[in-house]
């Protein structure tokens, strides 16, 4: 069975795909060809997951999904949230979103934080919304090497890592992206009954 992901992210792609059963075969944009860039203009997780798997059906008529991922910081009143991606800019640059993570953290005791993934499943007649989380710290200097994104700042209390020192399978385990990964699968079982 085929699986189509509204995303050009080398990251997701090879975190979802190493999720998947061996009976599921991820498929993402790339693969599709569509070089298009999706203007991701909701003002939540759950309208940017949506409005790219409804991107994608559109063009394929095919059930498709996508991820929106965010992190919300508690003393920074939950940004950058669903701005995440954008924090420093519209180069949606890792490096300058983590330097300006660290920089408004400054002096900051409060350090609590949660990572966000939604999924949405749109397949023309329904639409689904998954989601998962995960509790963290953001570490006072970037740990680690696996991962991507804000992963060396994510500090796990009861691991005492930061997500980027887990090994791919064990992030996957616990990740927000896992957990909404798994509630997928899970419907996707159910509707194939
Ligand atoms: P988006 O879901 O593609 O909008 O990504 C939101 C932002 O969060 C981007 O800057 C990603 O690099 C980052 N991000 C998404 N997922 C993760 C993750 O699992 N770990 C760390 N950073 C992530």
């Amino acid at each position: 069975m085929k699986l189509f992901f509204a995303s050009h992210n080398e990251n997701k792609i090879r975190e979802i795909s190493a999720m998947l059963p061996a009976n599921m075969m991820l498929k993402s944009l790339k693969d599709l060809s569509l070089t298009e860039e999706i203007v991701e203009n909701g003002l939540t997780l759950e309208e940017n997951a949506l409005l790219k798997a409804r991107f994608l059906h559109a063009h394929i008529h095919h059930a498709s999904f996508a991820d929106d991922s965010g992190l919300e910081v508690e003393v920074l009143n939950g940004r950058p949230g669903v701005y995440s991606a954008r924090y420093a800019g519209p180069e949606k640059n890792d490096a300058a979103n983590s330097r300006k993570l660290l920089r408004e953290l400054e002096g900051k005791n409060n350090r609590s934080a949660v990572f966000k993934t939604v999924i949405a499943f749109v397949d023309g007649q329904q639409e689904f919304l998954f989601s998962g989380e995960v509790r963290g710290n953001i570490a006072l200097t970037p740990r680690g090497t696996n991962g991507f994104g804000y992963d060396p700042h994510f500090f796990l209390p009861d691991l005492n890592l930061t997500a980027a020192q887990l090994a791919p399978e064990q992030k996957n385990r616990i990740s927000h992206r896992g957990q909404a990964l798994a509630k997928l699968l899970h419907k996707l079982e159910r509707l194939a009954l």
